[in-house]
């Protein structure tokens, strides 16, 4: 037996092996060794995890324990990572290369999400009108019953808990699955929330891959809801599998996130944002602002102050306190994001700086390419990489139009600082999120996701609420006339 940390399911609150043993391997890709092993999850481990999740809906305390004792279940979840957060952080960092300081930013973040779903489902359980006619209505909204949840390896344990901290707060119980890249952290959660003393199937995790773990959810017809952060292409088939027992599903997919430097921004500040949009989490980022359009006027002072700050960023590993940006997730998706660097070259881009570290590691480099084709793969596509395709433009309309010129829409940034002009092009952006003069910055009272390929459904504040409950109505006789 191997001597490697091992990451089972969760289910009933009991750390398991997959029923025929299976397991995978977890990579560390800074040092490109395998450190830990995970279930396996097949059919049969997806079977039992539904099963589990059931009973607790249909029979368990949970639905029916009322909103102040879930909330209070909630938060001693939220006690115990704030506990064990250098460990969940560790994890991360070790599974995908995220450095340390922005993994622990990361479980803080994440912490928040669980307080946060805990108060608002109390506070926000229902509206009451009072009807001309002699009666009045209110809305209830009842939990929803068994929730599959998604998630990617980007964000591993924020991600997660954007899905779980809301579904579990409105009274439902929920399987998540992680990528088959990053088990760690969010089996540890598993355990914290058995810790925590959550009933038995209130949150299992299932480990394994898109297929057959993911998909046996999906497609499982005790399963209300599915909640998926991923690729458009996967969101696809998690659309349809879900639809064949009509589920409802909510989808956070792709983004190719336009960038918008207008001739009156303030330099410093778009320099320091655009380099955090495309480079942060070494670009692995579905809200990346990886199309940057740049006002004539200024393109050369911006292009200089933004190479030099690209080039500034020190690489190395995550666990090294001075490192901004690591290597990518895997070598899958280094041969992904190396291949769209060499096909912008092939197309006739010009490379300012970056590209394909070189030295046996799986980083590429901060990249910067200008000189694209509008139809060139590189710039259509979302790389999910650290590679920015830079374009100029002279007026608003035209970058109004360069920007919606996409099939994706999840975000956009925009960098003025003429008020009218920032809600105006605000309000022309075609994209879930527009964030003027920042960058992901998110409050969860509001609306999160995305148009287009970007996605189907909103999540955050009671968009959560709407999807992850059955609203109800309830109309009530109050002045019996005549
Ligand atoms: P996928 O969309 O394939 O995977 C996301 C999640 O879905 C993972 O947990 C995956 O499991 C699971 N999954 C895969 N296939 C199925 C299926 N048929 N049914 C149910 N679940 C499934 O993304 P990748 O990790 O392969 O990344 C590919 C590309 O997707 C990236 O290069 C990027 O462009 C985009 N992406 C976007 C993200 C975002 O935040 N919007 C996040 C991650 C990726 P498993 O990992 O085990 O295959």
């Amino acid at each position: 037996m191997s001597d490697l940390q091992f990451f089972g399911h969760i289910i009933d609150n009991e750390e398991v092996e997959s029923l025929g043993g299976e397991r995978f391997d977890a990579w560390n890709p800074w040092t490109r060794e395998v450190w830990a092993q995970a279930a396996d999850g097949m059919a049969a481990d997806a079977d039992r995890a539904v099963a589990s999740a059931r009973r607790a809906f249909d029979e368990g305390p949970w639905p029916r324990l009322g909103r102040v004792e879930r909330g209070k279940a909630i938060h001693r979840l939220a006690d115990l990572m704030e506990a064990r957060a250098d460990d969940l952080a560790w994890m991360d960092s070790t599974n995908m290369a995220k450095p340390f300081e922005q993994a622990k930013h990361d479980v803080a973040r994440s912490v928040w999400n669980f307080r946060f779903f805990a108060d608002h489902q109390r506070d926000h359980c229902g509206e009451t009108f009072p009807m001309d006619s002699g009666h009045h209505t209110y809305s209830e909204f009842g939990p929803a019953g068994v929730v599959a949840a998604i998630s990617p390896w980007n964000f591993p344990l924020m991600m997660a808990s954007w899905k779980i901290a809301p579904a579990i707060a409105w009274g439902n119980t929920c399987i998540i699955k992680p990528s088959e890249d990053t088990p760690a952290s969010v089996t540890l959660l598993g355990r914290l929330a058995a810790e925590a003393g959550f009933p038995p199937g209130v949150l299992n995790v299932l480990n394994g891959h898109g297929a057959p773990a993911g998909s046996s959810l999906t497609g499982d017809d005790r399963v209300d809801r599915v909640t998926f952060t991923g690729s458009s292409t996967t969101g696809k088939l998690v659309m349809a599998s879900a639809a064949t027992h009509l589920a409802p599903v909510s989808l956070e997919l792709g983004g190719k996130g336009a960038n918008i430097i207008f001739e009156d921004a303030d330099l410093e500040n778009a320099v320091y944002w655009a380099v955090e949009a495309i480079f942060r989490n070494a670009g692995q980022i579905c809200l990346a602002g990886s199309r940057l359009f740049i006002h004539r006027s200024i393109a050369d002072e911006f292009m200089r102050r933004f190479v030099a700050a690209a080039e500034a960023l020190t690489i190395g590993d995550p666990f090294d306190p001075s490192t901004r940006f690591s290597s990518l997730a895997s070598k899958r998706h280094f041969d992904k994001v190396a291949s769209y660097v060499e096909s912008a070259r092939a197309l006739g881009g010009t490379v300012l700086t970056g590209g394909v570290a070189d030295d046996g590691t799986w980083v590429v480099r901060p990249t910067i390419v200008t000189d694209l084709a509008l139809d060139a793969a590189p710039y259509c596509e979302e790389i999910f990489g650290p590679v920015c395709v830079v374009n100029v433009f002279d007026t608003e309309a035209e970058v109004v139009h360069l920007a919606n010129d996409t099939r994706y829409g999840l975000n956009a940034m925009l960098f003025t600082e003429n008020l009218s002009r920032a809600h105006r092009v605000a309000s022309a952006l075609r994209a879930g999120t527009v964030w003027v003069n920042c960058f992901f910055i998110r409050d969860l009272r509001t609306p999160f996701g995305g148009v287009g390929d970007s996605g189907v459904g909103r999540e955050g504040g009671n968009f959560s609420r709407e999807f992850f409950t059955e609203p109800k109505a309830v109309v009530m006789q109050i002045d019996r006339k005549g």
